[in-house]
């Protein structure tokens, strides 16, 4: 297998599903073709912890690094063709250098708005609703092929950031359960929270000395001192109908 995970959307659902399936332990790989819906944003206000909201392309360019950190591959491509294998799913991809096959035992589509790649893989349920296309998931994700799950708009959720992040968190759990890889919560506790009671740090917790929070603390407040210490020089992404009048 080239990896354990692969999802087909780089955007806010994917990069978030891929952040969950990284810290539980599975080789993740997030194949990204284009670029989020978000990037069209003007200013992200509603998406908790921003009091006065946030650019919605510095928002994107940290869920990516967070996730980079997180140990998650990306790959420039355009996902054309998923099809079910003996052992599990192959990805047909194209990019610059043209077209290659990838092989994966689970894969998240988060692909808002293009389901073209699902057309020859029976058993995934797609809706059509006006000019828009959904996979038909259950209540998890899953879609009604094994080791195929769908996560944010393409799945129908509601069109909001923090709709698809917190789907694409939810499937990425749903598919770490079936997966082999134990797992209990992804926490981090202080150092004691659990073995002070007699009880092993369980599966995807991790517990840290107060020596240990100071230093992350100061790197991500390093970080994010960084990171918003200017503003954003690229502009929201226009719809492509609206007519470029320069
Ligand atoms: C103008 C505008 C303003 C918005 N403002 C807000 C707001 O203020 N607050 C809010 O909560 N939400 C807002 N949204 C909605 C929000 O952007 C979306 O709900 C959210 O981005 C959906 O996340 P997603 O991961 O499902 O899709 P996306 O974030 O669009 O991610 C999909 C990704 O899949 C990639 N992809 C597609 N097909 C393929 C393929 N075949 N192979 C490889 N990659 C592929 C795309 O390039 C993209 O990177 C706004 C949207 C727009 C258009």
């Amino acid at each position: 297998m080239d990896t354990d995970v692969a999802v087909v959307g780089g955007g806010v659902a994917g990069m978030t599903a891929a952040i969950f399936t990284a810290r539980a332990g599975l080789d993740t790989l997030v194949v990204d073709h284009g670029e989020s819906i978000l990037a069209r944003n003007a200013h992200l206000e509603n998406v908790p912890g921003f009091p006065l909201g946030v650019n919605a392309r510095t928002f994107l360019s940290l869920v990516r690094e967070q996730a980079e950190e997180n140990g998650v591959d990306f790959r420039e491509a355009r996902v054309t063709r998923l099809t079910e294998t003996d052992e599990g799913l192959r990805l047909r991809v194209e990019d610059a250098d043209g077209e290659s096959d990838l092989s994966t035992a689970y894969a998240v589509v988060a692909s808002w708005s293009d389901t073209d790649h699902l057309a020859e893989l029976d058993g995934v349920g797609l809706t059509k609703r006006g000019s828009k296309t959904y996979v038909d998931v259950d209540d998890f994700g899953r879609t009604g092929v094994d080791g195929l799950y769908a996560a944010g708009r393409v799945a129908e959720k509601p069109h909001q950031t923090v709709v698809a992040a917190g789907h694409g968190a939810e499937v990425a759990l749903t598919l770490i359960d079936d997966s082999d890889e134990p797992f209990y919560h992804d926490w981090v506790a202080p150092e004691g929270y659990f073995t002070d009671r007699g009880r092993e740090v369980p599966p995807g917790c991790e517990e840290i000395s107060a020596e240990e929070r100071e230093q992350r603390e100061q790197a991500s407040l390093e970080r994010l001192r960084e990171a918003f210490a200017e503003p954003q020089d690229e502009p929201p992404t226009m719809h492509p109908s609206v007519a470029d009048d320069e």
